[in-house]
């Protein structure tokens, strides 16, 4: 049980060493991360056999930037036939499971997986129900297991409200047919990432403002518009007419880095291509200055030491804040929907929410 497992998007397996020893340094937890290119995984091996569940007891998962998941456990290879059994005289050493999830890594390699995963999963789960080691619903852990083949898989446990929410940290979300763009679901998988869902109604209600820069041809201004938002879309470019349509569309064709609103508006959202640097400053001037309670804004990611550089940024904007004396929680992560780049979500805690 002495490895952490960590599944990322691939191209970032280094991102996630960097990420994760850094915490197990900070917690003084002694190890090594170690990932091979493009794998979508990476491993944290701990000296001691309790390291890994040190880790995930200090850490809240949402707030690592790059893993989609992860799992603390084991290596462990399978045979060629009768692989339950195999499973269950490994499982015999592991606490009652509160719930089984069958994952792959998010590589061509993984996708040819889970087929087989998929067919192996209900005969598994039977399985485990007869033999009492997993109780459906129960207060145990979640089960992970990750296929890095048919014959090798990692045995490993997470608590289920402290890791990813969907299988291999991917959002299964519907993309509404009425939407103008794809990037549509970055921002509801934001949302869902960083919004509780019981506070949707309260955070994201109808009779609310929002602001979209760089909001053409309309898919984040969309989902503003869907919960009833006013919204103002900056952006040179068109909007969809079926959005401005409905009525709760203001476009205004100005620069989206000078324009500010006359009054504080409830969300400010931003998607434009960006420097990093110059977007962590609108970030900063934005929250900072009052102009809206609550944004989420795309973060570009530089081509080079991608962790490093996102956390000096983030850094640099929680020294902004601090030396306007205005209290803001900072999320950020790598979104599935995201490619070269990071999400932010930012809240004002001093102000009094509506
Ligand atoms: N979020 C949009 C959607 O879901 O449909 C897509 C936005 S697209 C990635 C980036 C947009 O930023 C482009 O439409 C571009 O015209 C706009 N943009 C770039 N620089 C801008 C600026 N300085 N001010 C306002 N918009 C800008």
């Amino acid at each position: 049980m002495n490895t952490l497992f960590l599944h990322c998007r691939p191209g970032f397996e280094s991102e996630v060493c960097s990420e994760i020893s850094e915490h197990a340094a900070l917690l003084g937890v002694a190890g090594y991360a170690k990932a091979k290119p493009q794998t979508a995984c990476a491993e944290f091996i701990c000296n001691d056999a309790e390291g890994a569940a040190q880790i995930m007891g200090a850490l809240r998962f949402k707030q690592l930037i790059f893993p989609r998941q992860w799992a603390r456990g084991s290596f462990v290879e399978l045979p060629e036939s009768d692989r339950i059994s195999v499973l269950l005289e490994y499982l015999a050493d592991y606490p009652v499971a509160g719930s089984l999830w069958l994952e792959v890594m998010d590589s061509n390699d993984g996708k040819e997986l889970s087929t087989f995963c998929r067919k192996f999963e209900v005969p598994l789960r039977k399985a485990l129900v007869k033999a009492g080691r997993l109780m459906e619903n129960g207060p145990g852990p979640r089960l992970l297991l990750t296929f890095v083949s048919g014959r090798r898989v990692f045995l490993g446990l997470a608590d289920a409200d402290n890791s990813a929410m969907w299988p291999m940290g991917i959002p299964r979300l519907k993309f509404p047919r009425e939407a103008p763009s794809r990037s549509t679901l970055k921002l509801e998988e934001a949302w869902h990432h960083f919004i509780p869902r019981e506070q949707w109604e309260q955070r994201l209600g109808d009779d609310m403002t929002g602001v979209d820069l760089g909001a053409a041809p309309g898919g984040w201004t969309y989902q503003l518009v869907r919960r009833g938002m006013l919204v103002t879309a900056i952006d040179n470019g068109p909007m969809a007419e079926s959005l401005m349509d409905t009525g709760l569309v203001q476009h205004l064709m100005v620069d989206g880095f000078t324009w500010k609103p006359k009054q504080m508006v409830d969300w400010m959202v931003c998607d434009i291509v960006e420097k990093p640097a110059r977007t962590a400053s609108m970030i900063e001037e934005w929250l900072g200055d009052g102009h809206c309670r609550e944004a989420v804004v795309n973060l570009k990611l530089p081509m080079k030491q991608r962790y490093a550089e996102v956390r000096r940024l983030l850094e640099r904007i929680e020294e902004g804040f601090k030396a306007r004396k205005v209290k803001v929680s900072i999320g950020c992560k790598q979104l599935y929907h995201d490619r070269e780049e990071v999400t932010c979500h930012l809240r004002r805690l001093d102000i009094k929410p509506r």
